[in-house]
């Protein structure tokens, strides 16, 4: 076989022709980029912006960037229908617009060198990969959905044991609740919080009202437990906040002008699911081999975590029903490295950074047990209330600031 002939199977065989330039880390954007340059150059001069340092051929880079191209497209011809000549039934790219268009902007790559990329790389039709499926992230916010509207409009208390597939799901929508503890702890959102942690609580009342007694701010009894973000009316937990602040925003009520605080703090290590730290974990980078298999796991859990934390007008909406199955399925049916979940974190929907605790603890749980009671061995109590912390402010609210006195 001839040279030349050789040199056009091998690049058929990769997907890209050969280049003899170099480039630095400078020159691309994308954080994984930038990593296989400095673990994988050689000291030079780069060809795009002339600097002196660390660099590597742009064959090297363009082999790197094709394996992830491939982690998440194939090659249309491959997987997909042809009909009169067009590929159907699913979205299609050319290399020009793969590498342009959709990963351009993520890459960060310097222009001369996205040409020089563009112009290497074999042109030929792209499609996602597995283009038939619905991916791994619209699947699962699709079950969410389903799981959602079955749960607000069809049944509440049976649907674990509605039948286990339906003529659009694959699987039974309350399965769900098993995905979302999986990519929980993929993510690692599982956190400990050690004993003496602090979580604000607070009450409105009127100018009257003396508010003194740990019984006053703790969880309500259960007669009193209203629905809410996180548990059904009747059932009691602790919902606390980081700062006096946040738990007065949360239970602000137009119709008392006083709110009084006071710091709980818990007795024992607990275990909580910290859904603030969404936010915080970087979206992985096609290019990043360790991480980027979270990629569907992060953008189902960002959908997730704004749907459940969303501002909702009414406390007796059913649109806290999912949430409260969700914090019900964490509190009693998951266990994590053999112990319980004993509450959840999220973000407050009124105060910006404002975070907010649902604690699986009801009213006899932050208070001391009764001497009198007939039982008093049986009780544990979880949280303590800090007596010397209670104070009293009088609140105002114009539009959404909050004013303390
Ligand atoms: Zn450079």
């Amino acid at each position: 076989m001839g040279w030349a002939k050789k040199q056009m199977m091998e690049q058929q065989e990769r997907g890209y022709g050969s280049i003899d330039k170099s480039v630095c880390e400078d020159c691309v954007g994308d954080y994984a980029l930038k990593q296989f340059i400095t673990d994988n150059g050689d000291e030079g001069t780069c060809d795009y912006c002339n600097s002196e340092g660390v660099c590597i051929d742009v064959e090297s880079l363009i082999g790197k960037i094709m394996d992830g191209v491939r982690f998440e497209y194939e090659e249309a011809v491959e997987c997909m229908g042809i009909e009169k000549g067009e590929f159907i039934g699913a979205d299609t790219w050319d290399t020009y617009d793969l590498l342009y268009e959709v990963l351009g902007p993520d890459m960060e790559l310097n222009d001369d060198l996205l040409d020089d990329i563009v112009k290497t790389v074999n042109d030929t039709t792209w499609c996602e990969r597995d283009p038939y499926q619905l991916r791994e992230s619209k699947e699962k916010a699709s079950m969410w959905t389903a799981f959602s509207q079955m749960v607000k409009t069809k049944t509440r208390y049976v649907f674990f044991r509605m039948p286990e597939r339906d003529k659009y799901q694959e699987e039974a929508a309350f399965l769900i609740l098993d995905h979302i503890s999986d990519e929980i702890e993929r993510l690692g959102l599982i956190k400990p919080l050690p004993s003496g942690s602090r979580f604000y609580r607070g009450r409105m009342h009127d100018k009257k009202t003396k508010i003194e007694l740990a019984k006053d701010l703790s969880s309500p009894p259960h007669e009193k437990a209203k629905s809410n973000r996180m548990s059904a009316e009747g059932i009691s937990i602790f919902y606390g906040a980081d700062s006096a602040k946040t738990a007065i925003a949360e239970i602000y009520d137009s119709r008392y002008r006083f709110a009084t605080t006071a710091i709980f703090q818990n007795l024992y290590d607990i275990q909580v699911i910290d859904l603030t730290q969404i936010a915080n974990i970087p979206y992985p980078s096609l290019f990043d081999e360790e991480r980027r298999g979270y990629r569907e796991s992060l953008a189902f859990l960002r959908e997730l975590n704004d749907n459940l934390t969303r501002p909702i007008e009414s406390m007796e909406s059913i649109e806290y029903i999912p949430a409260q199955i969700v914090a019900e399925y964490f509190r009693f049916l998951y266990t994590y490295q053999g112990k319980s979940i004993d509450g959840i974190i999220y973000r407050s929907s009124k105060v910006e950074d404002g975070v907010c605790y649902a604690l699986f603890f009801n009213q006899s749980q932050c208070l001391e047990s009764d001497p009198k009671s007939l039982f008093p061995d049986l009780h544990t109590q979880m949280m303590r209330m800090d007596e010397s912390s209670i104070g009293t402010n009088k609140v105002e609210i114009d539009m959404q600031l909050i004013k303390m006195y």
